[in-house]
């Protein structure tokens, strides 16, 4: 929250728009939207965020049974 109040931008390549959202960077990871490796918090603005909610839509269930295998 703190990093959007100050204007970030969005953390995808070649974007420049306001971020609206801070994630951690290894929920956007291999979810198609293209941030540079090695963040840990991801900005996305308004349109990525859209577009990383679309793509994790169908994920939910893989990452539960992920996360159940510990
Ligand atoms: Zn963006």
């Amino acid at each position: 929250m703190g990093l959007i109040s100050k204007g970030a931008k969005c953390s995808v390549t070649g974007c420049d728009n306001d971020g609206v959202r801070s994630l951690t960077a290894s929920k956007v990871d291999g979810t198609g939207v293209g941030i540079p490796h090695g963040l840990k918090k991801a900005i996305l603005c308004k349109e990525h965020y859209k577009e990383w909610k679309k793509a994790t839509k169908g994920d939910r269930d893989t990452e539960k049974a992920r996360f159940s295998r510990f």
